[in-house]
């Protein structure tokens, strides 16, 4: 049972007192507080766990400082959606990130030089962009390839950041202590930007280091989808992240790995964004980049990675993540699906009126629902 209390009442309330004397009379039912923080209120959840069969709504439901109890049957009792309330999401660095919000964060799989970190965020401040992707530690198929430069490229990454306003950088990690590092090195620059701990897809159900990005308030987390898993496994590994007591966390589809998406890397799976959107209160991010592999154009002129990012955002994602190289040829990790950063511009505008569309088509939907439910005369 999840029970939401009022808005102005906090675990100080005399309200809260009576609830909480109530509730300890039930044998076996222990409670876990979540507090999220919306852009206009603050929401304070009691989650009751156990055997909570004995325990009435009704009666809860009547006491005062409650605004609503709900009893749930649903498996994802921390980022399920429970009821009818819309989900608030969460603010990071003066973003907010909800199933509404809607952002782009473009930059390099793997950071390799300064000048193409560089020349990457002089490019999305030109164009108005404040998030972006950076890949420190790398998870590869062969210990042979380039691992990425780990924690010494730390310092000058995040002070570049900050030079060229970038808010956030979504960032693999892929060990608990890689989370103390980028926590050390930001300390060290001053905290130039923020970091969105992303757990990849080879990662999806390593439980340790998703019980690590959750036992810590200070990052949110970029989930991706498991290659291999159902939706099901991926988002009760998202459940090991929540119950830890993170839930600022993004969903993100990146393809799924069978033959049958040959000749494209992997399979395109952002058909799932509503119902990641329908099942949770996850905000939910596509990654063109890494299903498709390559650069590779329609007899259109448009890349397969501008038209699924496209499907992406048609679906309603709500953020997009996509590989970029000053010079792709060059790149130490993941050359040739990298976008050409002189067609960035490109890119957004064609993303932009994906967005635009999506809202103009939900807009038709609401409408013609509403022309349907009204009392035929
Ligand atoms: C990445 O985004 O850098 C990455 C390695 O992606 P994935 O885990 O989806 O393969
Ligand atoms: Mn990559």
């Amino acid at each position: 049972m999840i029970i939401i209390l009022k808005p102005d009442v906090t675990p100080e309330s005399p309200e809260y007192q009576v609830l909480m004397k109530y509730l300890s009379q039930f044998e076996g039912v222990r409670t876990h507080i979540a507090e999220y923080q919306g852009i206009t209120r603050k929401v304070v959840e009691i989650h009751l766990i156990g055997d909570t069969r004995k325990v009435p709504v009704e009666v809860i439901q009547s006491l005062p400082g409650v605004e609503k109890a709900i009893r749930i049957s649903a498996k994802y009792r921390q980022i399920g959606r429970h009821g009818d309330l819309e989900p608030i999401g969460f603010d990071y660095k003066g973003l907010h990130f909800d199933q509404n919000s809607f952002h782009v964060f473009v930059g390099l799989c793997a950071v390799d030089t300064k000048e193409n970190t560089e020349a990457i965020f002089k490019a999305l401040k030109e164009n108005g962009i404040r998030t972006a992707r950076m890949g420190a530690y790398k998870p590869r198929t062969s210990p042979y390839d380039f691992q990425g430069h780990g924690k010494e490229c730390l310092p000058w990454l995040f002070e570049l950041a900050g030079k060229y306003d970038i808010a956030v950088i979504a960032m693999e990690v892929l060990a608990p202590h890689h989370i103390e590092e980028i926590w050390e090195a930001l300390e060290k620059t001053g905290h130039p930007t923020g970091v969105m701990l992303q757990i990849g897809t080879r990662n999806a159900q390593n439980f340790e280091l998703l019980k690590a990005v959750g036992n810590q308030q200070e990052f949110p987390v970029l989930y991706k989808r498991g290659m291999g898993l159902t939706i099901e496994e991926s988002l009760n590994a998202c459940e090991y992240i929540a119950s830890e007591g993170n839930h600022n966390i993004i969903f993100c589809l990146r393809g799924v790995r069978t033959h049958l998406g040959e000749p494209h890397r992997n399979l395109v799976d952002f058909g799932h964004v509503p119902v990641i959107k329908r099942l949770t209160k996850l905000p939910v991010c596509v990654d063109p980049s890494h299903p498709i592999g390559s650069r590779v154009k329609a007899p259109d002129g448009i890349r397969d990675i501008y038209h699924v990012a496209a499907q992406g955002v048609i679906a309603g994602a709500n953020m997009v993540l996509v590989e970029f190289h000053p010079v792709p040829e060059k790149a130490l990790c993941d050359g040739p699906q990298a976008l050409y950063l002189e067609e960035l511009p490109c890119f957004m505008e064609y993303i932009n009126q994906a967005r635009e569309a999506y809202l103009n088509m939900k807009d038709i939907v609401a409408r013609h629902t509403m022309q349907m439910m009204a009392p035929k005369p």
